[in-house]
Protein backbone atom coordinates (compact mmCIF):
# COMPACT_ATOMS: atom_id res chain seq x y z
CA UNK A 1 0.00 0.00 0.00
CA UNK A 2 1.06 3.58 -1.13
CA UNK A 3 2.00 5.57 2.24
CA UNK A 4 -0.24 8.20 1.51
CA UNK A 5 -3.46 5.80 0.87
CA UNK A 6 -4.72 6.36 3.98
CA UNK A 7 -5.01 10.37 3.57
CA UNK A 8 -6.29 9.99 0.44
CA UNK A 9 -9.40 7.43 1.00
CA UNK A 10 -9.87 10.20 3.62
CA UNK A 11 -9.90 13.46 1.57
CA UNK A 12 -12.41 11.29 -0.63
CA UNK A 13 -14.69 10.26 2.10
CA UNK A 14 -14.29 14.15 3.44
CA UNK A 15 -15.24 15.76 0.02
CA UNK A 16 -18.51 13.49 -0.56
CA UNK A 17 -19.41 14.59 3.26
CA UNK A 18 -18.81 17.66 1.92
CA UNK A 19 -21.14 17.29 -1.08
CA UNK A 20 -24.20 16.16 1.22
CA UNK A 21 -23.91 12.47 1.09
CA UNK A 22 -23.92 10.27 4.87
CA UNK A 23 -20.15 9.13 4.87
CA UNK A 24 -18.95 6.46 7.46
CA UNK A 25 -15.35 7.23 7.44
CA UNK A 26 -13.70 4.92 9.20
CA UNK A 27 -10.30 5.41 7.27
CA UNK A 28 -8.47 7.37 9.57
CA UNK A 29 -6.78 7.04 12.66
CA UNK A 30 -7.99 10.27 14.51
CA UNK A 31 -10.16 10.36 17.31
CA UNK A 32 -13.51 11.89 17.17
CA UNK A 33 -15.96 12.16 19.77
CA UNK A 34 -19.27 11.39 19.56
CA UNK A 35 -20.09 14.24 18.33
CA UNK A 36 -18.23 13.87 14.89
CA UNK A 37 -15.64 16.72 17.06
CA UNK A 38 -11.77 16.17 17.74
CA UNK A 39 -11.94 15.57 21.77
CA UNK A 40 -9.82 18.52 21.97
CA UNK A 41 -9.23 19.36 25.85
CA UNK A 42 -10.97 23.14 26.79
CA UNK A 43 -7.39 23.51 29.21
CA UNK A 44 -5.28 22.50 25.30
CA UNK A 45 -7.13 24.80 23.79
CA UNK A 46 -6.93 27.82 26.36
CA UNK A 47 -3.09 27.26 26.71
CA UNK A 48 -2.26 26.81 22.64
CA UNK A 49 -4.12 30.06 22.61
CA UNK A 50 -2.04 32.03 24.65
CA UNK A 51 1.43 30.90 23.17
CA UNK A 52 1.91 33.79 20.35
CA UNK A 53 4.72 35.67 22.25
CA UNK A 54 7.96 36.03 20.40
CA UNK A 55 9.51 32.98 22.88
CA UNK A 56 6.86 31.00 20.83
CA UNK A 57 7.37 32.45 17.10
CA UNK A 58 11.48 32.25 17.69
CA UNK A 59 13.47 29.56 16.31
CA UNK A 60 13.82 27.03 19.45
CA UNK A 61 16.94 24.99 19.80
CA UNK A 62 17.10 22.27 17.58
CA UNK A 63 16.83 19.36 20.19
CA UNK A 64 13.94 21.01 21.92
CA UNK A 65 13.32 23.08 24.92
CA UNK A 66 14.91 21.16 27.88
CA UNK A 67 11.04 21.56 29.90
CA UNK A 68 9.58 20.21 27.15
CA UNK A 69 11.83 16.93 26.87
CA UNK A 70 11.91 16.47 30.60
CA UNK A 71 8.18 16.65 30.82
CA UNK A 72 7.54 14.21 27.92
CA UNK A 73 9.38 11.67 29.61
CA UNK A 74 7.61 11.89 32.64
CA UNK A 75 4.50 12.49 30.68
CA UNK A 76 5.23 9.14 28.99
CA UNK A 77 7.26 6.98 31.17
CA UNK A 78 6.38 8.55 34.47
CA UNK A 79 9.31 8.47 36.81
CA UNK A 80 11.25 5.32 35.47
CA UNK A 81 13.92 6.54 33.45
CA UNK A 82 14.95 9.38 36.33
CA UNK A 83 17.89 8.24 37.31
CA UNK A 84 19.42 7.07 33.77
CA UNK A 85 18.38 11.08 32.52
CA UNK A 86 20.21 11.99 35.57
CA UNK A 87 23.43 9.36 34.53
CA UNK A 88 22.94 10.83 31.04
CA UNK A 89 21.73 7.43 29.61
CA UNK A 90 18.44 9.08 28.87
CA UNK A 91 18.97 11.57 26.04
CA UNK A 92 15.70 13.51 24.39
CA UNK A 93 15.25 15.30 20.96
CA UNK A 94 11.49 17.06 20.16
CA UNK A 95 10.45 15.84 17.05
CA UNK A 96 7.62 17.22 14.45
CA UNK A 97 4.91 14.32 15.82
CA UNK A 98 5.61 10.67 16.15
CA UNK A 99 6.69 10.31 12.75
CA UNK A 100 9.39 13.00 13.12
CA UNK A 101 10.68 10.39 16.21
CA UNK A 102 10.82 7.30 13.93
CA UNK A 103 12.47 9.02 11.25
CA UNK A 104 15.36 9.88 13.43
CA UNK A 105 15.18 6.05 14.59
CA UNK A 106 15.65 4.98 11.06
CA UNK A 107 18.32 6.92 10.43
CA UNK A 108 20.15 6.10 13.39
CA UNK A 109 19.78 2.27 12.06
CA UNK A 110 20.93 3.28 8.64
CA UNK A 111 23.66 5.25 10.26
CA UNK A 112 24.42 1.42 12.55
CA UNK A 113 24.52 -0.01 9.40
CA UNK A 114 21.23 -2.16 10.38
CA UNK A 115 18.55 -4.26 9.57
CA UNK A 116 15.93 -2.72 9.87
CA UNK A 117 12.48 -5.76 11.13
CA UNK A 118 8.75 -4.35 11.22
CA UNK A 119 5.77 -5.94 11.64
CA UNK A 120 3.92 -7.85 8.92
CA UNK A 121 0.72 -5.47 9.67
CA UNK A 122 2.03 -2.64 10.34
CA UNK A 123 1.65 1.38 9.68
CA UNK A 124 2.83 1.68 5.61
CA UNK A 125 5.12 4.91 6.69
CA UNK A 126 7.45 2.14 7.87
CA UNK A 127 8.20 1.59 4.61
CA UNK A 128 8.21 5.00 2.96
CA UNK A 129 10.61 6.34 5.38
CA UNK A 130 12.76 3.46 5.18
CA UNK A 131 13.21 3.88 1.47
CA UNK A 132 14.03 7.71 2.46
CA UNK A 133 16.92 6.53 3.67
CA UNK A 134 18.24 3.35 1.73
CA UNK A 135 17.66 1.57 4.91
CA UNK A 136 16.91 -2.17 4.20
CA UNK A 137 13.91 -3.84 5.90
CA UNK A 138 12.01 -6.88 6.15
CA UNK A 139 9.13 -8.03 7.40
CA UNK A 140 8.31 -10.21 10.75
CA UNK A 141 5.36 -12.10 11.24
CA UNK A 142 3.52 -9.86 13.78
CA UNK A 143 1.37 -13.37 15.26
CA UNK A 144 2.13 -16.89 15.92
CA UNK A 145 -1.46 -17.98 16.58
CA UNK A 146 -3.02 -15.61 18.30
CA UNK A 147 -0.26 -14.04 20.44
CA UNK A 148 2.49 -12.45 19.24
CA UNK A 149 5.20 -14.26 17.07
CA UNK A 150 8.47 -14.23 19.01
CA UNK A 151 9.80 -17.60 17.92
CA UNK A 152 9.95 -17.02 14.15
CA UNK A 153 11.46 -13.42 15.27
CA UNK A 154 13.84 -14.60 17.59
CA UNK A 155 14.94 -16.39 14.24
CA UNK A 156 14.61 -13.95 11.88
CA UNK A 157 16.93 -11.51 14.19
CA UNK A 158 19.35 -13.80 14.02
CA UNK A 159 19.31 -14.45 10.49
CA UNK A 160 19.61 -10.20 10.15
CA UNK A 161 22.39 -10.27 12.39
CA UNK A 162 24.37 -13.01 10.72
CA UNK A 163 24.02 -11.14 7.06
CA UNK A 164 23.78 -7.65 8.29
CA UNK A 165 25.77 -7.73 12.32
CA UNK A 166 23.11 -5.42 13.61
CA UNK A 167 19.31 -5.16 13.90
CA UNK A 168 17.46 -2.62 14.58
CA UNK A 169 13.82 -4.36 15.65
CA UNK A 170 10.00 -1.95 15.32
CA UNK A 171 7.11 -3.00 17.96
CA UNK A 172 4.79 -0.74 17.09
CA UNK A 173 3.26 -0.89 21.21
CA UNK A 174 0.80 -0.54 22.72
CA UNK A 175 -2.48 -0.50 20.60
CA UNK A 176 -0.62 -1.62 17.21
CA UNK A 177 -1.25 0.19 13.91
CA UNK A 178 -3.05 -1.33 12.09
CA UNK A 179 -4.27 -4.44 14.46
CA UNK A 180 -5.15 -2.91 17.76
CA UNK A 181 -2.34 -5.72 19.32
CA UNK A 182 -0.61 -5.00 22.63
CA UNK A 183 2.00 -7.37 24.09
CA UNK A 184 1.11 -8.99 27.38
CA UNK A 185 3.80 -8.41 30.36
CA UNK A 186 4.91 -12.04 29.44
CA UNK A 187 5.37 -11.23 25.81
CA UNK A 188 7.53 -8.32 26.95
CA UNK A 189 9.41 -10.35 29.41
CA UNK A 190 10.09 -12.93 26.48
CA UNK A 191 11.50 -9.76 24.44
CA UNK A 192 13.73 -8.72 27.28
CA UNK A 193 15.07 -12.72 27.27
CA UNK A 194 15.83 -12.72 23.78
CA UNK A 195 17.91 -9.16 23.28
CA UNK A 196 19.74 -10.65 26.92
CA UNK A 197 20.76 -14.03 25.12
CA UNK A 198 24.39 -14.02 24.28
CA UNK A 199 23.66 -14.49 20.50
CA UNK A 200 21.49 -11.31 20.39
CA UNK A 201 23.21 -8.94 23.08
CA UNK A 202 25.16 -5.72 22.08
CA UNK A 203 23.57 -6.10 18.36
CA UNK A 204 20.04 -4.88 18.31
CA UNK A 205 18.44 -2.19 18.79
CA UNK A 206 14.85 -1.88 20.02
CA UNK A 207 12.45 0.85 18.04
CA UNK A 208 9.35 1.62 20.04
CA UNK A 209 6.50 3.21 18.25
CA UNK A 210 4.71 4.40 20.89
CA UNK A 211 2.76 6.67 19.00
CA UNK A 212 -0.98 5.17 21.10
CA UNK A 213 0.54 4.67 24.51
CA UNK A 214 -2.27 6.69 25.67
CA UNK A 215 -4.88 4.83 24.63
CA UNK A 216 -4.00 1.60 26.52
CA UNK A 217 -4.65 1.24 30.33
CA UNK A 218 -1.63 2.56 32.03
CA UNK A 219 -0.37 -0.43 33.23
CA UNK A 220 0.51 -1.67 29.50
CA UNK A 221 3.67 0.39 29.80
CA UNK A 222 5.21 -1.45 33.05
CA UNK A 223 6.62 -4.32 31.29
CA UNK A 224 7.52 -2.58 28.43
CA UNK A 225 9.49 -0.06 30.61
CA UNK A 226 10.86 -3.22 32.35
CA UNK A 227 12.11 -4.59 29.54
CA UNK A 228 13.99 -1.65 28.28
CA UNK A 229 15.01 -1.18 31.63
CA UNK A 230 17.11 -4.66 31.26
CA UNK A 231 18.63 -3.72 27.58
CA UNK A 232 22.34 -5.41 27.88
CA UNK A 233 25.06 -3.36 27.32
CA UNK A 234 25.80 -2.21 23.13
CA UNK A 235 22.13 -1.63 22.55
CA UNK A 236 19.83 0.99 22.72
CA UNK A 237 16.42 1.64 22.68
CA UNK A 238 14.32 4.27 20.66
CA UNK A 239 11.37 5.46 21.89
CA UNK A 240 9.23 7.15 19.24
CA UNK A 241 6.45 9.28 20.91
CA UNK A 242 3.53 11.44 19.64
CA UNK A 243 1.33 14.17 21.29
CA UNK A 244 -0.80 13.50 17.65
CA UNK A 245 -3.48 11.18 19.46
CA UNK A 246 -2.90 12.15 23.07
CA UNK A 247 -4.06 15.78 22.85
CA UNK A 248 -6.05 15.20 19.52
CA UNK A 249 -3.70 17.83 17.82
CA UNK A 250 -2.09 16.00 14.95
CA UNK A 251 -2.14 19.02 12.51
CA UNK A 252 0.48 20.54 15.36
CA UNK A 253 3.17 18.45 14.76
CA UNK A 254 4.55 17.54 18.14
CA UNK A 255 6.31 14.21 19.48
CA UNK A 256 9.63 13.43 20.67
CA UNK A 257 12.59 10.38 20.55
CA UNK A 258 13.58 9.46 23.79
CA UNK A 259 16.85 7.19 23.47
CA UNK A 260 17.58 4.83 26.17
CA UNK A 261 21.06 2.73 26.42
CA UNK A 262 23.19 1.74 29.04
CA UNK A 263 26.28 3.32 28.30
CA UNK A 264 26.88 6.66 28.59
CA UNK A 265 28.63 7.34 25.32
CA UNK A 266 25.61 5.17 23.20
CA UNK A 267 23.14 7.48 24.18
CA UNK A 268 25.16 10.79 24.10
CA UNK A 269 26.46 9.58 20.42
CA UNK A 270 22.98 8.70 19.38
CA UNK A 271 21.69 11.75 20.61
CA UNK A 272 23.96 13.98 18.78
CA UNK A 273 23.71 12.17 15.58
CA UNK A 274 19.75 12.06 15.73
CA UNK A 275 19.96 15.98 16.26
CA UNK A 276 22.07 16.38 13.30
CA UNK A 277 19.65 15.11 11.07
CA UNK A 278 16.81 16.91 12.62
CA UNK A 279 18.68 20.15 11.79
CA UNK A 280 18.75 18.88 7.87
CA UNK A 281 15.35 17.63 7.68
CA UNK A 282 13.54 20.19 9.72
CA UNK A 283 15.79 22.62 11.24
CA UNK A 284 13.48 23.03 14.49
CA UNK A 285 10.64 21.85 16.41
CA UNK A 286 7.26 23.45 16.60
CA UNK A 287 8.39 26.36 19.76
CA UNK A 288 4.83 27.04 20.39
CA UNK A 289 3.62 23.42 20.95
CA UNK A 290 6.45 23.09 23.06
CA UNK A 291 6.16 25.71 25.29
CA UNK A 292 2.19 25.07 25.38
CA UNK A 293 2.66 21.12 26.13
CA UNK A 294 5.57 22.09 28.55
CA UNK A 295 3.01 24.86 30.22
CA UNK A 296 0.22 22.18 30.72
CA UNK A 297 2.04 19.19 31.91
CA UNK A 298 4.28 21.06 34.18
CA UNK A 299 1.23 21.80 35.99
CA UNK A 300 0.39 18.62 38.49
CA UNK A 301 -3.35 19.52 38.75
CA UNK A 302 -3.36 20.18 34.86
CA UNK A 303 -1.86 17.15 34.38
CA UNK A 304 -3.91 14.91 36.16
CA UNK A 305 -6.96 16.39 34.93
CA UNK A 306 -5.92 15.79 30.97
CA UNK A 307 -5.29 12.34 32.28
CA UNK A 308 -8.48 11.65 32.95
CA UNK A 309 -9.91 13.67 29.85
CA UNK A 310 -8.04 11.07 27.69
CA UNK A 311 -8.84 8.23 30.00
CA UNK A 312 -12.68 9.05 28.94
CA UNK A 313 -11.52 9.14 25.49
CA UNK A 314 -10.02 5.65 25.90
CA UNK A 315 -12.81 4.29 27.53
CA UNK A 316 -15.13 5.87 24.43
CA UNK A 317 -12.82 4.10 21.78
CA UNK A 318 -12.91 0.62 24.35
CA UNK A 319 -16.35 0.93 24.22
CA UNK A 320 -16.56 0.89 20.57
CA UNK A 321 -14.49 -1.65 19.97
CA UNK A 322 -16.49 -3.81 22.15
CA UNK A 323 -19.80 -3.04 19.92
CA UNK A 324 -17.85 -3.78 16.72
CA UNK A 325 -16.32 -7.07 17.39
CA UNK A 326 -19.64 -8.20 19.17
CA UNK A 327 -21.29 -7.25 15.79
CA UNK A 328 -18.44 -9.38 13.87
CA UNK A 329 -18.84 -12.18 15.57
CA UNK A 330 -22.17 -11.96 15.45
CA UNK A 331 -21.67 -11.49 11.30
CA UNK A 332 -18.78 -14.20 10.94
CA UNK A 333 -16.20 -11.67 10.31
CA UNK A 334 -12.90 -12.75 10.93
CA UNK A 335 -10.52 -9.91 12.73
CA UNK A 336 -7.15 -10.14 13.86
CA UNK A 337 -6.46 -10.49 17.44
CA UNK A 338 -7.21 -6.92 19.11
CA UNK A 339 -6.63 -5.69 22.95
CA UNK A 340 -6.35 -1.98 22.40
CA UNK A 341 -6.83 1.13 21.06
CA UNK A 342 -7.38 3.07 17.72
CA UNK A 343 -8.12 0.16 15.14
CA UNK A 344 -9.41 -3.34 14.49
CA UNK A 345 -8.48 -5.28 11.33
CA UNK A 346 -10.05 -7.60 9.59
CA UNK A 347 -8.55 -10.62 7.75
CA UNK A 348 -10.54 -10.74 4.50
CA UNK A 349 -9.80 -9.68 0.59
CA UNK A 350 -9.32 -6.04 1.70
CA UNK A 351 -9.23 -4.19 -1.54
CA UNK A 352 -12.06 -5.95 -3.34
CA UNK A 353 -14.36 -5.29 -0.38
CA UNK A 354 -13.16 -2.08 0.55
CA UNK A 355 -13.80 -0.86 -2.79
CA UNK A 356 -17.50 -2.35 -2.75
CA UNK A 357 -17.93 -0.53 0.49
CA UNK A 358 -17.01 2.97 -0.81
CA UNK A 359 -20.06 2.58 -3.42
CA UNK A 360 -21.96 2.94 -0.30
CA UNK A 361 -19.78 5.60 1.22
CA UNK A 362 -18.40 3.32 3.73
CA UNK A 363 -14.38 4.46 3.24
CA UNK A 364 -12.17 1.88 5.37
CA UNK A 365 -8.26 1.49 4.54
CA UNK A 366 -7.22 -1.56 2.58
CA UNK A 367 -3.50 -1.38 4.38
CA UNK A 368 -2.53 -5.47 3.11
CA UNK A 369 -3.71 -8.24 0.89
CA UNK A 370 -5.44 -9.54 3.66
CA UNK A 371 -6.16 -6.80 6.53
CA UNK A 372 -8.70 -4.13 6.13
CA UNK A 373 -8.46 -1.45 8.66
CA UNK A 374 -11.48 -0.18 10.59
CA UNK A 375 -10.40 3.28 12.38
CA UNK A 376 -13.17 3.13 15.51
CA UNK A 377 -11.41 6.17 17.12
CA UNK A 378 -13.18 7.87 13.67
CA UNK A 379 -16.54 6.35 14.53
CA UNK A 380 -19.29 7.32 16.41
CA UNK A 381 -21.38 4.29 18.46
CA UNK A 382 -23.74 4.82 15.90
CA UNK A 383 -22.03 4.82 13.04
CA UNK A 384 -20.48 1.41 14.02
CA UNK A 385 -23.94 -0.28 14.81
CA UNK A 386 -24.84 -2.31 12.06
CA UNK A 387 -21.03 -1.98 10.62
CA UNK A 388 -19.99 -5.26 10.55
CA UNK A 389 -23.24 -6.91 8.75
CA UNK A 390 -22.68 -3.93 6.00
CA UNK A 391 -18.91 -5.63 5.13
CA UNK A 392 -20.47 -8.67 5.12
CA UNK A 393 -22.81 -8.12 2.88
CA UNK A 394 -19.78 -6.35 0.68
CA UNK A 395 -17.69 -10.01 1.17
CA UNK A 396 -20.33 -11.49 -1.69
CA UNK A 397 -20.88 -8.49 -3.76
N1 LIG B 1 3.35 5.58 14.30
C1 LIG B 1 2.17 5.03 14.00
C2 LIG B 1 2.02 3.57 14.17
C3 LIG B 1 1.12 5.81 13.53
O1 LIG B 1 -0.04 5.25 13.22
C4 LIG B 1 1.32 7.19 13.37
C5 LIG B 1 0.25 8.06 12.86
O2 LIG B 1 -0.71 7.68 12.28
C6 LIG B 1 2.56 7.71 13.70
C7 LIG B 1 3.56 6.89 14.16
C8 LIG B 1 2.88 9.17 13.52
O3 LIG B 1 2.11 10.03 14.23
P1 LIG B 1 2.23 11.58 14.04
O4 LIG B 1 0.96 12.02 13.44
O5 LIG B 1 2.41 12.08 15.43
O6 LIG B 1 3.39 11.89 13.19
Amino acid sequence: MSNDAILTINQMAKSRQKAGYSVINGSIGMMFGEDGKLPVSPSVRAVLSKHVLDDDLSYSSVRGTDAYLECSRKWFLSGSFDEAARKGLYEGVATLGGTGAVTLSFYLAKQTKSLLLIPSLAWPNYEGVAGGFGLPFEHYDLYEGRSFGLKKLAKQVADGLDKYGRVALLINDPCENPTGYSLEAEEWDAVAGMLSDERYAGRVDLIIDAAYIDYAPAGRRDAMKKAVGQLPKGDACYFCFSYSKTFSFYGLRLGALGIYASELDIAKKRAEAATKEARALWSVPNHMGMNAVSELLQDEETKEALRDEIEENRTLVKKRADLFLKECDEAGLAYYPYKDGFFVTLDCEAERIAKNLMKKDIYLAPIDKRGLRVALCSLSLSKIKGLAEKIKESESE
